[in-house]
């Protein structure tokens, strides 16, 4: 098994030179300057595209990065227990919810019941953000985009963001600290093929973060 032969380059490597790191971790326990709501999708790791350090991220993963609304009725919410813990206890000051292109989650949501393939837990996990897959229908048929195109299933995976973010909202623990100035949440969605960030900003459209060489300034004209 090979993540074995991946683990001890991790024992030789980075493990003996962040020995500290890891025992000051153990010692002082977590206090993560962020929790990201992320998805499982194996192209698309969190800690490696923010070029993070253990310690520094409080991470969820779940298919397609969904938030569900605030429920305790006593069901299994591992999403919601997770924020819960990173909120209440570890007291993070943002919440990014982290989409991305290529969704299989959204794609699943957009093709609702058209797979042929009868899911036990991802419809009624998708069903969670339905009215992402309403409005990404709606502006795409305005746009004539058809609704299995790329353009389709970006609409779709921003707009789950943004149903997402709603959702954060309806926790009440949340919702007091954002209005209390000590919580802030973002909306974040990365492109796979061009390892493009962009962020939702307060005029609600997503903008990309311009690279670090596009910030700098341009070479004087000959
Ligand atoms: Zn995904």
């Amino acid at each position: 098994m090979d993540l074995i032969d991946g683990y001890r380059r991790f024992r030789r490597g980075y493990y003996q030179s962040n020995k500290g790191h890891f025992e000051r971790l153990a010692t002082q326990g977590q206090r993560p300057r962020a929790m990201i709501i992320g998805c499982s999708d194996a192209r698309v790791d969190p800690a490696f595209t923010f070029d993070t350090e253990p310690g520094d991220v409080f991470m969820v993963r779940n298919v397609a990065n969904i938030v569900p609304p605030y429920m305790p009725d006593g069901d299994y919410h591992g999403t919601s227990a997770a924020l819960e813990f990173a909120v209440r206890f570890l007291e993070v000051p943002h919440i990014v919810v982290l989409g991305h292109a290529q969704c299989g989650g959204i794609a699943a949501l957009l093709r609702q019941g058209g797979s042929g393939v009868a899911t036990d837990f991802i419809e009624p996990w998708m069903s969670i953000v339905s009215t992402a897959r309403e409005t990404a229908l709606a502006i795409a048929h305005e746009c004539g985009h058809a609704p299995d195109a790329p353009e389709t299933h970006r609409l779709c995976e921003q707009e789950g963001i943004r149903a997402s973010l709603a959702n954060l909202l309806t926790f009440p623990w949340i919702a007091q600290r954002v209005e209390a100035g000590q919580l802030q949440i973002h909306g974040w969605y990365f492109d796979i093929p061009s390892g493009t960030l962009s962020v939702l900003g307060a005029d609600s459209r997503f903008a990309a973060v311009p690279a670090e060489d596009d910030a700098a300034p341009a070479p004087p004209s000959p």
